[in-house]
């Protein structure tokens, strides 16, 4: 007998009554939106607009600080960047592992930063979290149900890039794993999607920006960084996002792009990031939000928890 409200798993993969498996993400089951926020006090989903930025990996410690006074001096509020990369070939850069995220954590405190990582291992999710303020599940890991399930159950926000050729359904559905594992904490983020043509890296596809906010409570963030793959192209298509509505975004950065381990063709430098902060300020007026107040200090944090060695 059909239980009322139930959706058999049958109905679910033939896409009948989908939307009622969105239990817990889709948007009437909140009466507000989800608002996340870091422990560093960064915002997402509320009038602030976050703005992650930092290098695709940690490549050294004078590396990660150059990039972490850039961006801070510029007015992001998170600090991003790989201590595990998920590499298409085995023999290239793999990211430092634990030795990144401490470099993390002293450069997030020492500039007032929040720290975004990529965790890519379920094992390895206990020890991300002792460094981290958000754990980001990579586009190649976004079906990784075990991962899902175990940052479900971290008492840390999460970042779900949507997978490299996810519907908006599968994406919403690992959203779901998540908050079902007791984790209410999740940000969506676009960064791009397979498509026939190869002219940019990915497709960006930003109508799933004022999609998903009539679709889910869950705030939504804007990559172009990996969805153009060519630095130049970034700004306009950052602008557009907060535009469309995008609630902030991530954007790779790196002090001598050239010599970046990875994802050098798409990094911005410190002082094209000053620029594009610079125009994003009156769009981010125009949707009536506002960017990350700058640190004045940047560098000198004195709310900066002990730096772990
Ligand atoms: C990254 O953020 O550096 C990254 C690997 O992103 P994605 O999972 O979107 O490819
Ligand atoms: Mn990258």
């Amino acid at each position: 007998m059909k239980r009322p409200g139930f959706v058999e798993a049958a109905e679910v993969e033939r896409g009948v009554n989908v939307p009622q498996s969105y239990r817990l993400v889709r948007r009437d089951a909140r009466a507000e939106r989800t608002v996340v926020r870091l422990r560093s006090g960064a915002t997402f989903g509320g009038d602030e607009i976050a703005i992650c930025a930092g290098p695709c990996g940690v490549e050294s410690r004078e590396q990660l600080e150059q990039a972490a006074r850039g961006v801070a001096e510029s007015g992001a509020n998170v600090l991003r960047g790989g201590a595990y990369k998920p590499r298409t070939s085995p023999y290239s850069f793999q990211g430092l592992g634990e030795e990144a995220l401490k470099m993390l954590r002293s450069a997030g405190d020492q500039y007032g930063l929040g720290v975004v990582t990529e965790v890519l291992d379920p094992r390895d999710v206990e020890k991300v979290t002792q460094y981290a303020d958000m754990l980001q599940i990579g586009t190649r890991n976004m079906q990784n149900f075990a991962l899902l399930r175990e940052v479900g159950e971290a008492r840390m926000p999460v970042l779900l890039k949507r997978g490299l050729s996810a519907t908006v359904q599968e994406w919403l559905l690992a959203a779901e794993y998540i908050l079902l594992g007791g984790n209410d904490n999740v940000v969506l983020c676009e960064r791009g999607v397979r498509s026939f043509d190869v002219a940019t890296r990915n497709l960006l596809d930003i109508a799933v920006v004022p999609l998903l906010e009539e679709m889910t409570h869950l705030p939504v963030i804007v990559d172009p960084s990996h969805a153009m793959g060519i630095a130049r192209l970034v700004p306009p298509i950052a602008i557009a996002s907060l535009a469309a509505g995008a609630h902030g975004l991530l954007i790779e950065v790196h002090p001598d792009p050239p010599n970046a381990l990875s994802d050098g063709a798409q990094s911005l430098d410190c002082a094209q990031f000053e620029q594009l902060m610079r125009r994003l300020a009156p769009v981010a007026e125009f949707v009536g939000r506002r960017l990350p107040k700058r640190q004045a200090t940047a560098g000198t944090n004195r709310n900066a928890r002990p730096s772990m060695q």
